[in-house]
């Protein structure tokens, strides 16, 4: 694997950089968690306009 940081080759299994000190396992990215169910803007309306 490569470094995200500084691109160093860093083998498999790397948990830091040995160039540049980067955490793998910390600051690896794995894209949006599909349980998150944050981020949604669905407002329902709890009462409604009667005039
Ligand atoms: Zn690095």
């Amino acid at each position: 694997m490569f470094c995200p940081n500084c691109g160093k080759d860093l083998g498999i299994g790397a948990r830091f950089c040995n160039n540049c000190g980067f955490n793998l396992s910390q600051g690896a990215a794995k894209g949006p968690d599909p349980d998150a169910n944050t981020g949604e803007l669905i407002v329902s309306v709890p009462y409604s306009y009667n005039e």
